[in-house]
């Protein structure tokens, strides 16, 4: 069964990013690289490298 997930992929390593449980504005660490990341959107989800 699929979920409707905001999912949305790192800008440093394509992984797959979940913003279920984000703000818009808040930020999020990559998983799988560590990159902090800042959410820009969730409809549709876009996140962005934080400086
Ligand atoms: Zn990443």
């Amino acid at each position: 069964m699929m979920e409707d997930r905001p999912v949305t992929a790192c800008p440093e390593c394509a992984a797959e990013i979940d913003l279920t449980y984000c703000d818009i504005g808040g930020t999020i660490t990559c998983t799988v690289c560590g990159a902090e990341l800042v959410v820009l959107a969730l409809d549709p989800p876009e996140v962005d490298l934080a400086d």
